[in-house]
Order: structure tokens, then C-alpha cells, then sequence
């Protein structure tokens, strides 16, 4: 897993963040606290949190899902790209990550646009579903354990309007996608996750090989 783009110089790879990323202070300290975790590769790179923040304004999104909020960076810049009345809900099961999440949506101010469920991710979605939530969301940002993907993909596709979008991250998973000699659970998790959406009619797709490799679906 990598929380830089993948197949890029070290050198183009700071030009494009030099040039390009816009990183709100609030974001940047969240980033800079994160990295010093042992699991700082989690987080997403602040080029693509960016890309997701253009994304979500594009979409007039005001009701999102993120699924896996580590630290809460995912949420935080989908949060700081919505409107006042913008509500996130966000799964994750982890107290120690989510404890540090929640201490900077509230220094950002946004907290009141964020409902943490500290739950495993498919309970929480199976409960908006059976409250009738289904069609509502315009945007699903999908960043949990990967041998669930296809399993969160198929409630996001549910609760997830017409014409709004469906993200899903590490799916290049470190380039080990493309080489025959990986054939771990994870990996083949994500390349048959891959396939099956390449062939799915229910969405139109983009790969955008940003970080470790974001899907874009759009529901039609
Ligand atoms: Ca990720």
C-alpha cells in the first residue's frame, strides 16, 4: 500500500504536490500527527484528498458515506467541501484512530456534519438500508478492509443515488495487482474486485492511477 502515487519520481512526484495541492492547515497537521503512526500508509495522499474534494463539490454532495476513517482525513476534506447542512456517516470499528479523528473535525469546526458509527461497516449499512435509506447518498468513499470491498461496493450501490458517485481506494494495491507472483488473499480480493466493476453495467468507471490507485463508479 502506498499513500503516494504509485510509478512516479520522487522528484515529479514533489513538483506535483508543490504545484497542485491546496492542503487546508487543519489538514496538514492531521497529516503531519498521522504520519508518526505505525499505520500511516492508511491515510490517503493530500493530491487525491483534494481530487475527492472537487469531486464532492462537483456532485452538490451533501449526504456521503466514508467507510474506513483511520485518522479522518477522508472525512474531514469531504466535510470541509460540503455545505453547513453536508452529513457524512462514517464507519469504522477502531477507538484508538477514530478518537484522533473526531479531535480534528471538532478543531475544524465540522463535526456537526460527521456521524461516527463505531461498528463493523456492513452492520452500519445494512441499518440505513433497512431504515430506508436506499437512493440518498450522492457520494460513497470506500477505504476499509479489502476482502469486503466487493461486499461494502454492493451496499454503496444500494444506498447511493442515480448519477452519484462511488470511490473506492487502493485498487492498483501497490502494483501488486498486476504481478502474477502476488497471489495473497488481499490481493486476489482486489483484482477480482477490479473485474467484476470493468464488467458491471450498473456503473460507468475511471481508474485514476492517483496514490495507490482510486476507482471512480458512477451509478447510472
Ligand atoms: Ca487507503
Amino acid at each position: 500500500m502506498s499513500h503516494k502515487t504509485l510509478g512516479l519520481s520522487e522528484s515529479l512526484s514533489s513538483y506535483i504536490q508543490s504545484i497542485s495541492v491546496q492542503e487546508s492547515e487543519v489538514l496538514v497537521k492531521l497529516r503531519e500527527e498521522t504520519a508518526k503512526l505505525p499505520g500511516a500508509v492508511m491515510q490517503i495522499a493530500p493530491e487525491q484528498g483534494q481530487l475527492m474534494s472537487l469531486l464532492v463539490q462537483l456532485l452538490g454532495a451533501k449526504k456521503t458515506l466514508d467507510i474506513g476513517v483511520f485518522t479522518g482525513y477522508s472525512s474531514l476534506v469531504v466535510a470541509l467541501a460540503m455545505p453547513e447542512d453536508g452529513r457524512i456517516v462514517a464507519c469504522d470499528r477502531d477507538e484508538n484512530c477514530t478518537a484522533i479523528a473526531s479531535r480534528y473535525w471538532q478543531e475544524a469546526g465540522v463535526s456537526q456534519k460527521i456521524d461516527l458509527h463505531l461498528a463493523p461497516a456492513l452492520e452500519t449499512l445494512d441499518k440505513l438500508i433497512a431504515q430506508g435509506q436506499a437512493n440518498s447518498f450522492d457520494f460513497a468513499f470506500i477505504d476499509a478492509d479489502k476482502r469486503n470491498y466487493d461486499n461494502y461496493y454492493e451496499k454503496c450501490l444500494q444506498l447511493v443515488r442515480p448519477g452519484g458517485l462511488i470511490a473506492i481506494d487502493n485498487v492498483l494495491w501497490s502494483g501488486r495487482v498486476a504481478d502474477p507472483s502476488y497471489s495473497d488473499k488481499r490481493t486476489i480480493s482486489i483484482r477480482e474486485f477490479n473485474q467484476k466493476l470493468y464488467q458491471d453495467p450498473r456503473v460507468k468507471i475511471s481508474l485514476i492511477p492517483i496514490a495507490d490507485g482510486l476507482t471512480l463508479a458512477l451509478k447510472l
